[in-house]
């Protein structure tokens, strides 16, 4: 009999595009996920990971951090089996836990707004059940994850958002390093990614390359964009208007509301009121109560500093909000119709003296998106159920701040572990294709999509 066993890497989720971010490792009789995320522009049973290609039920399922295309499928998982144990650092359970109670909301609301049936796939019961079965492990702390041990885990930082990691998989000596989201420079609260000192090379890399296609010398230096924003916004604040920041709420809210406090504490950016929105408030707090998970030298205002916004349902609210000079983030990133964001945009483009600064990704089939290539004059709905508007607000720009790693940082983390085999996840077609022929001329770099199995001999 061989004495070499098998280990399968089936794609469930995030192959070939950023999706439902789930991968299966499956050894011998064990096997495991990691992440297993809700695809972002998918609705109903279709946004799950392809949970039918399963090999086995997984003994558990580590998380890399709270955003929901990482782990928002979780739920639904405990409805079709409950042996399982959840692992992740002690902030991602507590941002997961919001993350996934807003979700079940959204989700009753799209049901009840667009009469999609299927929602909510989960409900606020199986997000604590999900919580009841999860465990905390510190960065750096060695744990196993299947009934006879042969899967060792190990959590490391990963510079994304708070409390997110990489996760080190060690397979009867196979060791597997899945990046998860990662950074590779300095944000405003967080420091880049963590090597792992001890650790000489891996076998197998699953690295994630949202910012694949970008070279880092022709994008602005992330401190440097955080100056252009400000003098943008010192513009529109001189000709009284308001600034409208639409953020995700996990990470960029909190990044933002903390380069621009330290900006006009520094005299760079005009003192006038930021305002922040209800989720990213509430996930501001789970960061005031992990600040040693931040960058040491960053400073964490308390979440007081910044005012809350009302009930922007109430276009009143709204129009006294923007009737004086303030700076707003507000949810989501990439204006969502209904959203708070997308409900203070409605107000803002019927004038020409505020400004709408978008700071992170915004994808071609999104309000947010059809905002920022429309001209003077076009009609957009902000609301599912109301007329469109005439925009007349010229002021719309993208400034970029990203909390993932670029090209060359990529390429350089890939090449301090010098693997055998790296498998290319979480992209867009550019930045795949780009990773994929740097790095094929030196290892066995593939690049799969969705349902696809990679088996090694172990
Ligand atoms: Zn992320
Ligand atoms: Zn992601």
């Amino acid at each position: 009999m061989s004495k070499y066993r098998e280990l399968t890497i089936s794609i469930l989720g995030g192959g070939g595009e950023i999706g439902a971010n789930t991968i299966e490792v499956c050894y011998g009789s064990e096997g495991i996920l990691l992440d297993c995320g809700i695809h972002p522009k998918k609705e109903g049973y279709e946004a799950l990971p392809e949970f039918d290609m399963m090999s086995r039920f997984p003994d558990a399922v580590l998380v890399t951090h709270g955003h929901i295309d990482h782990c928002g499928g979780l739920p639904y998982l405990t409805r079709l089996f409950s042996h399982f144990r959840v692992h992740a650092t002690l902030p991602t359970i507590r941002i997961m836990e919001r993350m996934l109670h807003n979700s079940v909301v959204v989700m009753s609301t799209l049901r009840r707004e667009r009469g999609i049936v299927e929602y909510p796939l989960y409900n606020h019961e199986d997000v604590e059940n999900l919580i009841e079965v999860t465990r905390a492990h510190l960065y750096k702390e060695i744990f196993e994850v299947s009934p006879h041990g042969v899967i060792k885990a190990m959590f490391n930082p990963a510079g994304h958002v708070l409390g997110s990691a990489s996760i080190l998989l060690d397979i009867e000596g196979h060791k597997i390093l899945y990046t998860g989201d990662i950074s590779g420079g300095y944000q405003e609260l967080l420091g880049p990614y963590e090597p792992i000192e001890w650790l000489d090379c891996v076998d197998t890399m699953i690295v994630e390359c949202t910012q694949g296609a970008v070279d880092e010398r022709q994008v602005n230096p992330y401190f440097d964009e955080a100056l252009n924003l400000a003098g943008a916004i010192n513009e529109v604040i001189d000709r009284s208007g308001s600034v409208l920041i639409p953020t995700f709420a996990l990470g960029r809210t909190q990044e933002i509301a903390n380069i621009l406090a330290r900006l006009q504490e520094e005299g760079v950016l005009k003192k006038v009121p930021i305002y922040l929105s209800g989720l990213g408030r509430a996930i501001y707090e789970i960061y005031e109560q992990f600040k040693e998970y931040l960058n040491e030298k960053s400073i964490l205002r308390p979440l007081r500093s910044f005012r809350k916004l009302g009930n922007v349902l109430d276009k009143n609210v709204v129009n006294q909000l923007i009737g004086e000079p303030s700076i707003i983030i507000a949810t989501s990133g990439m204006m969502v119709e209904n959203t708070p964001s997308a409900l203070i945009a409605e107000r803002m483009v019927m004038s020409k003296h505020h400004g709408i600064f978008f700071v992170g990704y915004v994808d071609p089939d999104t309000l947010g998106y059809r905002l920022l290539t429309s001209e003077e004059g076009d009609k957009l709905a902000f609301q599912l159920d109301a007329e469109p508007v005439e925009v007349k607000l010229r002021n719309i720009r993208r400034f970029h701040f990203s909390g993932h790693a670029y090209r060359s940082a990529l390429v350089k983390l890939i090449e301090s572990y010098n693997p055998e085999n790296v498998i290319v996840v979480h992209g867009d077609p550019p930045a795949l294709e780009w990773m994929r022929e740097h790095l094929k001329d030196n290892y066995n770099c593939i690049v799969p999509g969705n349902g696809e199995k990679i088996s090694f001999q172990v």
